[in-house]
């Protein structure tokens, strides 16, 4: 052998992420952050450690441009550290309980299907979807949880198929959540039909026209209707029984030069593949608040305006 070498694993996670020693936390913007290897290190195990850099620097990335934009205030930065260091402690647990199930024999394992759980669990978190955001200024308290199981709050937005009304084809609505600078707001509706008297109606209505409706509070002047929030809705009918002559037009903003008419943004349920079904979503609907970052921030009935607008409030900057 011409050569070889040794790779020595070394686990750490830094004790900051930012330069607010922890004493000083909230009383002071960060003005230095750390991402990537400097911040946490593990084992190659899982193929994690760039990939955790990378999501470093997105949930940073992000928070700066809404600070810098005037998007947000100040006080988004301090969800940086105390997000990430979470997760680079998650990844080393998680990396030694790995090693401890990998280092077993087939005998020192209580049941057969132990060790096909555990690799279901490794696939989950290697695709990003055990990492949980504990609650703060951008991630709510579990309180309406219950409106939808299957998207845990915390966590990442955990896509499921949905016809596109306009043209029928069947998409992932997760990929609605793009990685830019915008909120998601996925309304589910309620049982209705489109353009019925319903509580999806009357939350499209106090979105265009109450003076207290985010869409109006922070969305930038110069911006689209949908430039901050980007509203999709999702109705419990198939493709075929929504007409959208009937959907609010809160539901297809006017954008661009020419304020054409955006369609894209509603969805049917998907026969045989019912989103609503899929992800435990409650019939009655439900309000969704998907970070930039896929994250799941916050679960409300159709009708918490109030909430919707106080939560608003938490992380935008009044744009008028
Ligand atoms: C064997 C192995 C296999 C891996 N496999 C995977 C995998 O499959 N998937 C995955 O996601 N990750 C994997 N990783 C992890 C991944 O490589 C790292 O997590 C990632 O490179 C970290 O990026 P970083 O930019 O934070 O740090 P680094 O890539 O370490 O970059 C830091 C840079 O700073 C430079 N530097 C250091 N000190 C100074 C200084 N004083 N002045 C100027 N420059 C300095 C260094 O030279 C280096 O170029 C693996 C790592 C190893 C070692």
């Amino acid at each position: 052998m011409a050569w070889y070498s040794v790779y020595e694993v070394g686990h750490g996670v830094c004790e900051r992420f930012d330069d607010v020693p922890l004493a000083e936390v909230g009383t002071r913007v960060p003005r230095v952050f750390i991402a990537g290897n400097v911040g946490h290190t593990h084992s190659a195990k899982a193929g994690q450690g760039m990939n955790v850099s990378m999501q470093d620097g997105f949930n940073l990335g992000g928070k700066l441009a809404h600070v810098l934009l005037r998007c947000s205030s100040e006080s988004l930065l301090a969800t940086y550290s105390a997000e990430r260091k979470a997760i680079g402690e998650d990844i080393i647990r998680f990396d030694q309980w790995w090693a401890a199930v990998m280092a077993k024999s087939p005998q020192e394992f209580d049941h057969p299907s132990d060790f096909e759980d555990a690799y279901l669990q490794i696939t989950e978190f290697a695709q990003v979807f055990m990492a949980q955001y504990a609650p703060s200024m951008i991630v709510a308290e579990p309180e309406f949880q219950i409106l939808a199981t299957g998207f845990p709050i915390g966590k990442r937005f955990k896509s499921a198929v949905a016809p596109r009304v306009v043209d029928a084809n069947v998409i992932h609505i997760g990929h609605e959540s793009k990685a830019n600078d915008r909120w998601c707001l996925f309304v589910f509706a309620d049982s209705a039909q489109a353009g019925e008297a319903s509580p999806t109606a009357a939350l499209a209505e106090w979105l265009a026209h109450s003076p207290k409706s985010p869409v109006h509070t922070t969305t930038p002047p110069t911006a689209d209707e949908n430039g901050w929030f980007n509203i999709k809705v999702i109705h419990q009918q198939a493709q075929t029984d929504v007409a959208l002559s009937r959907v609010p037009a809160t539901y297809m903003p006017r954008v661009g030069r020419f304020g054409l008419i955006n369609y894209d943004g509603v969805f049917a349920a998907a026969p045989g593949s019912d989103i609503f079904e899929q992800r435990s979503i409650d019939r009655g609907g439900a309000i969704f608040l998907v970070r930039p970052g896929q994250y799941v921030a916050n679960i409300l009935p159709l009708t918490a305006t109030a909430e919707l607008a106080e939560v608003a409030r938490r992380f935008t900057l009044t744009q008028w």
